[in-house]
């Protein structure tokens, strides 16, 4: 075990989440060690426009990424660009830590590390993926401009990215497995309001084709069976995401989905262990919930070091 400097908090993932607990934790003097595997902003970066976020009209998703990463630059907060690969408890309630580049011991820890990307078994994937199929449209839209393309989902991401694809691709035909979709009802006829786009409900996906690269799809309706094949260049998933905890080796922490469960204060059932934004059992995964959690869970943190528990 390494020594442990009380003042030291982990944050392991720098999305809204985790960049917005660095800043209060540094704020009130503490020491946030902050670990990101990829970018800084986490999901935020895969949307192309964000409009629900108080205080800002309209922005670009990685636009608000950059924003967020140059205000830790600010608050002087380093960024360890380290994969947590464990977590586990030692025997006096400190944390073990090991990321791709090292070790160390905390008495503080907060998991901000968002949600994984659900799997999407059709026939055709393995051989498509990222030769056609995507799951960013802010990264990979450009490159079908004037083409055709789907897109699947039912919710607001899928909807929202639909109607910017819209904006650069000549079609986007949008497939849903079922006709109530979850998305708000104003994203929906947003996008149903443009002139080049389809939507197909209740409908699933069978297969993806192509020589080399994706050329087509074949699309079941799930009520009558009947197929369709739609040619297009690109096909873009916005199937939903799932917890990705596996570094976790803490017994117990999740509900039966995955979502780490913590109480009013964001703590999880292990002492001096939170949990922030999208990975916990939350009723929602947004900008404004994850920084909320971000902002509470610091200050709980610091709270707690004051007492010295
Ligand atoms: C397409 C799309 C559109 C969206 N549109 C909106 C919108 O318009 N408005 C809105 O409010 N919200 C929107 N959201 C949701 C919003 O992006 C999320 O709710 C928010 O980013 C959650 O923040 P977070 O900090 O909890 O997690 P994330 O943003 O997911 O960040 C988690 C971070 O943890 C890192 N990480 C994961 N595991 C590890 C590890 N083991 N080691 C180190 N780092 C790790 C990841 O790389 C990531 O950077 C959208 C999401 C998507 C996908």
């Amino acid at each position: 075990m390494s020594e442990i400097d009380p003042k030291e908090v982990a944050i392991i993932g720098l999305g809204p989440g985790g960049v917005s607990a660095s800043i209060y934790l540094q704020r009130y003097g503490m020491k946030p060690v902050c670990y990101e595997k990829a970018l800084v902003g986490g999901k935020v970066n895969e949307t192309e426009k964000i409009e629900n976020v108080a205080g800002i009209k309209s922005i670009k998703g990685p636009e608000l990424g950059m924003l967020l990463e140059d205000q830790m630059g600010s608050f002087d907060i380093p960024v360890h660009y380290e994969e947590v690969k464990a977590l586990t408890l030692n025997q006096d309630g400190t944390f073990h830590l090991v990321s791709s580049k090292g070790e160390k011991d905390f008495k503080y820890v907060i998991l901000a590390n968002g949600l994984a990307e659900r799997p999407f078994p059709i026939e055709g994937e393995e051989e498509f993926h990222k030769r056609g199929i995507s799951r960013c449209a802010i990264c990979d839209g450009p490159l079908y401009k004037g083409k055709d393309v789907a897109v699947v989902g039912a919710g607001n991401a899928a909807f929202e990215e639909a109607t910017y694809l819209a904006s650069i691709c000549s079609h986007v035909t949008l497939i849903a497995r079922r006709k109530e979709f979850r998305a708000d009802e104003t994203v929906v006829k947003k996008f149903e309001s443009l002139p080049n786009t389809t939507v197909y409900a209740p409908y699933e996906v069978i297969r993806a084709a192509g020589n080399s690269i994706i050329e087509s799809i074949t699309v079941r309706n799930k009520e009558t069976g009947e197929q369709k094949l739609i040619g297009i260049a690109g096909l873009f998933l916005y199937v939903g995401e799932i917890p990705s905890t596996s570094f976790l080796g803490i017994e117990g922490l999740a509900d039966e989905k995955g979502y780490i469960i913590t109480d009013s204060d964001l703590q999880t059932k292990v002492k001096n262990l939170y949990a922030i934004g999208d990975c916990r059992n939350t009723p929602l995964r947004q900008v404004a919930t994850a920084t909320g959690d971000g902002a509470l869970a610091a200050t709980n943190i610091h709270s707690s070091y004051q007492k010295g528990e």
